[in-house]
């Protein structure tokens, strides 16, 4: 992807990840691999929603060094994820509130409540508390993505990743969606999760539609 290419996408994504409030202020970060040997990141400390062109800055994969001092601080954690999964284009790190009321409470909610993640995300990564920024941090989520797309950090926020921004940002607006009805169900009374039998069968059914429409 060329990097004025890259920088339209970041700056379109940080736009609408602000106006959903799934990040505030100058928190989260997201980057785009630009090609083998270098990604496009957020610079540190700047607002998502007004992102300009300067405020992003590229990072060589196998030498980060020279630019991570501009660079979000949890490049390491962008880097590990692209080192440990060529086929992963995009990374978004936000701080949603539902999702990360989940993390502090402990939820379950890789639970199957909802018949869309059961079918897009059927894999949610926990991933335990950890520093943010740090190394630890990083080879954590990056391992934590080998099953998953989707990783919730507890006591911190969300990752979600994606061959484009628009596939992670999607995952993203389904885990907070998840997780905003999950915590609303529980407030509410007892939840319905549905049975192995009901699960299966929904599986069934969506299989059989992809065979028929292919
Ligand atoms: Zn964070």
């Amino acid at each position: 992807m060329h990097t004025w290419q890259a920088k339209a996408e970041i700056r379109r994504y940080g736009k609408k990840l602000y106006a959903q409030r799934y990040l505030v202020a100058n928190e989260g970060n997201l980057s785009l691999r630009l090609d083998d040997q270098n990604i496009l990141i957020t610079k540190t400390q700047v607002c998502k929603g007004e992102l300009t062109r300067r405020d992003l800055v590229t990072i060589k994969l196998t030498n980060p060094a020279e630019a991570s001092l501009q660079a979000s601080s949890e490049y390491r954690m962008h880097l590990a994820i692209y080192q440990q999964h060529p086929h992963i284009k995009a990374v978004i790190h936000t701080h949603p509130p539902f999702t990360i009321a989940c993390t502090i409470t402990g939820a379950a909610i890789d639970q199957p409540i909802l018949p869309e993640m059961i079918l897009t995300e059927p894999q949610i990564a926990m991933v335990p508390y950890l520093a943010p920024s740090s190394s630890e941090l990083a080879e954590k989520v990056a391992r934590a993505l080998d099953a998953s797309r989707t990783a919730l950090l507890q006591n911190h926020g969300l990752v979600t990743v994606g061959e484009t921004l628009q596939e992670a940002f999607w995952r993203t607006e389904r885990c907070e969606h998840l997780c905003k009805i999950w915590l609303l169900g529980h407030l509410s009374g007892q939840v319905n999760v549905l049975t192995p039998e009901q699960v299966a069968a929904l599986k069934g059914l969506f299989l059989n539609r992809s065979t028929a429409a292919s």
